[in-house]
């Protein structure tokens, strides 16, 4: 598929018009993979894979005991401090971390996704990834930190003052059902990933075949495992003008950091 076929392709077809993100996971996980068009290579037939937490090492699917990054302590692991890169940070919600002014995680109820069960005011779908608090990693061990509470955070834990990510807005000049398939802004069609990915706007998936969908909505029906977001993929390229959208080194038109899809891929496998 060349770039020119892939921007006049009509992909809203059926009964899901138009486009909505938070309805389009139930329209088409399981679909994409059936999608004639391979996009994303053209140089082989392969077929966007689900990242589903079980095929990968990322421990991020609360599955396993949490491994404590090289030289980290227990105490530090909890309570901080952490790495200088993370100190005075800015979160996926764009705030930035005062290592002076934190929760202590036992005063948030702190815990990993999979042991929230019924914890007050937890929401199935509702991760550290997902969270405006929470900043990715950033070296390689797997773990992040977070703008409110102290200490190693993963993006499959969670806490009491969980926070979402505010609704992008349509640009100007847009609908929200050309989101998907609208060229980006010119800053970022060759723009690096968070993972040193450099995007190709000829080489890209369709949303479609990759069941773009929100976060928490694919967490919480069980396509996604908890701890994925666009915010903490590899192939995420983050906001550059201030309208809180971002773009993919993957996968065509407008992501969010709240976003997800079948081809996640943990940023701590590209750092
Ligand atoms: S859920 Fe809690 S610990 Fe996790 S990023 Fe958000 S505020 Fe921080
Ligand atoms: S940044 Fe988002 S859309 Fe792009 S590959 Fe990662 S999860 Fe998929």
């Amino acid at each position: 598929m060349n770039n020119s076929d892939i921007n006049r392709q009509p992909r809203w077809e059926g009964d899901y018009h138009p486009w909505s993100r938070r309805h389009y996971l139930v329209a088409t996980v399981g679909i994409a993979a059936l999608s004639g068009c391979t996009g994303g290579s053209d140089d082989d037939d392969s077929e966007p894979e689900p990242s589903d937490g079980e095929d990968d090492d990322s421990s991020d699917d609360g599955d396993e005991e949490e491994e404590l990054p090289d030289g980290v302590s227990q105490e530090q692991f909890d309570q901080g401090p952490v790495p200088e890169m993370y100190a005075t940070a800015t979160s996926l919600g764009n705030e930035q971390r005062d290592p002076d002014d934190l929760f202590a995680k036992a005063d948030v109820g702190f815990t990993e996704y999979d042991d929230a069960g019924d914890a007050s005011g937890f929401q199935p779908g509702h991760c550290c990834a997902n969270c405006a608090d929470f900043i990715p990693d950033k070296n390689g061990d797997a773990f992040g930190a977070c703008t409110e509470v102290e200490g190693y955070i993963d993006g499959a834990d969670w806490c009491s003052v969980y926070e979402s990510l505010p609704e992008p807005e349509v640009p100007a000049g847009l609908t929200e059902g050309e989101l998907a398939t609208a060229e980006v802004p010119r800053a970022y069609r060759t723009a690096g990933s968070i993972g040193g990915e450099v995007r190709d706007p000829n080489d890209l998936f369709t949303q479609e075949q990759v069941s773009v969908a929100e976060s928490v909505e694919a967490i919480a029906e069980g396509a996604a495992a908890p701890g994925q977001s666009c915010g903490n993929c590899a192939e995420f390229i983050p906001d550059k003008n201030g309208d809180t959208w971002g773009a993919c080194a993957k996968v065509e038109g407008y992501l969010a950091a709240e976003d997800w899809c079948t081809v996640w891929e943990h940023v701590t496998e590209e750092l």
